[in-house]
């Protein structure tokens, strides 16, 4: 800039000069045309290089650039340094997003870029093989056009993507996938999709393991319990001096029996890949009969209250979260010893809340994430007291999660405990109140 009103000034003095002297020497009339004339030339030789740079523009070549004479010189100079640098960018940025390409092409898992629509803006092979996508004709189409498998929309939808889904692939049933969403940047998402058919395998051969042993152990197991039951019933059959074995060995019966019981469930709610059978429960019914079993299993020692909300109804399938949400309830009346259990219904932010809160024994805070995992108990000991077998919240997981909700807990120890399962807005139903 600075160069610039040097120029000018220069330019103005070399003429001011020049005239005055003519002036001086001649007449004012040759002095003043050789003023216009001058102005005139300079005027013209700025408008012939903005027609240059305006040429340029156009088309801006780094070897087209106009050279320029005066100041015009170091302006294209400036300009060529900055485009130069602009450039040097431009191709550091498309190598480095080639590269990407490339890895990500040379990836075994599909991989979808999405945008904050959910729109795809770009994807490797494997996923055009794997989701039937074809980048050229489908990109900036939303993938839920494309991939309209239910669970897959409200997966997409709920926009809760801590965990992967797993589906069947809609292009050959005998391949599941696991998808799973990744936010990134602003509001764009990376779609990763991965073939589990072996890996699911595997795991179908365990549960079917696990199912078969305990489906053997319960004939057995019936026919000891039978015959320890009988002999107990029966008169004088025990001597009172091994009476007390006789009540152990029932004791653990009952107990292998419910175990067993337990590893059955388990393993048909995770072998199942069907969708739960949602029906519309009548919460009403449904929290009526969790008091009275609830009443049943605390004998009294519990004072019992439900607060709901009467016009909130469910979409699920009832058998199912009879025993989650039963489970949780009798788990807040095994662990209080004495106290309140409070059961709420409610509403709370477009979820639809079910809590159980006690205040009985409570759990210390590095136990609370495993608490669902398969035979984890904090006190062995007492949950064998209780009749306990370590499986109830991982049926209880396991179940909410076929119905898209998912388990909340909070506890401190020696004060109680609140369990909540929360359930996603699409299996809630809300009554009319119909006002005469
Ligand atoms: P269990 O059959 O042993 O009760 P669960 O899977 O139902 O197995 O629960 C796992 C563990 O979580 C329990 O052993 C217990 O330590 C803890 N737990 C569950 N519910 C409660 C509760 N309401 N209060 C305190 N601890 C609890």
């Amino acid at each position: 800039m600075q160069d610039i009103r040097w120029n000018a000034f220069w330019v103005g003095l070399t003429l001011t000069i020049t005239c005055l002297i003519t002036w001086a020497s001649t007449s004012a009339t040759i002095a003043l045309m050789i003023f216009a004339a001058g102005v005139v030339i300079y005027l013209f030789s700025h408008l012939y290089w903005l027609h240059r740079l305006n040429l340029w523009l156009q088309k801006p070549a780094l070897n087209h650039m106009p050279n320029g004479a005066g100041i015009w010189e170091d302006v294209f100079a400036s300009l060529y340094q900055e485009h130069r640098r602009h450039s040097r960018n431009q191709t550091q940025l498309s190598t480095a997003l080639g590269r990407f390409r490339h890895a990500a092409s040379a990836l075994p898992d599909g991989v979808v870029v999405l945008n904050a629509e959910n729109e795809i803006e770009w994807c490797n092979p494997p996923a055009e093989t794997k989701l039937g996508l074809d980048l050229k004709k489908d990109q900036d189409q939303p993938i839920t056009y494309l991939v309209r498998h239910g669970n897959f929309v409200s997966y997409v939808q709920e926009e809760d993507y801590s965990e992967p889904i797993k589906l069947k692939s809609w292009r050959n049933a005998e391949i599941t996938l696991e998808i799973q969403l990744i936010p990134f940047g602003t509001k764009q998402k990376l779609l990763i999709c991965r073939d589990v058919t072996q890996l699911e395998k595997i795991d179908a051969m365990r549960r079917d393991f696990i199912a078969n042993v305990s489906h053997e152990l319960r004939t057995p197991l019936t026919v000891v319990g039978g015959f320890v039951e009988t002999l107990l019933d029966m008169d004088g059959a025990i001597p009172d001096s091994t009476r007390g074995y006789f009540n152990m060995m029932q004791d653990q019966t009952n107990r292998m029996r419910r175990l067993i019981e337990d590893l059955l469930t388990l393993s048909h709610i995770e072998s199942n890949v069907q969708p739960p059978e949602d029906t519309e429960i009548q919460m009403s019914a449904l929290l009526n009969m969790l008091l009275n079993d609830a009443n049943a299993l605390s004998q009294g020692k519990h004072q019992i209250t439900v607060d709901a909300d009467s016009n909130l109804d469910l979409i699920g399938a009832l058998e199912e979260l009879q025993s989650a949400l039963g489970n949780l309830v009798s788990n807040a009346i095994r662990y209080t010893p004495q106290g309140k259990i409070q059961i709420s219904w409610k509403v709370r932010d477009d979820h639809a809340i079910f809590s159980v809160k006690d205040d009985g024994i409570g759990i210390e805070q590095q136990h609370i994430d495993r608490l669902t995992e398969r035979f984890y108990r904090v006190d062995r000991g007492r949950s064998r007291e209780t009749g306990g077998t370590g499986l109830g919240l991982s049926i209880v997981k396991h179940i909410l999660t076929r119905h898209q909700a998912r388990l909340e807990i909070t506890s401190e120890l020696g004060k109680g405990s609140t369990f909540s399962v929360v359930f996603p807005k699409a299996r809630i139903l809300q009554k009319q109140v119909v006002l005469f």
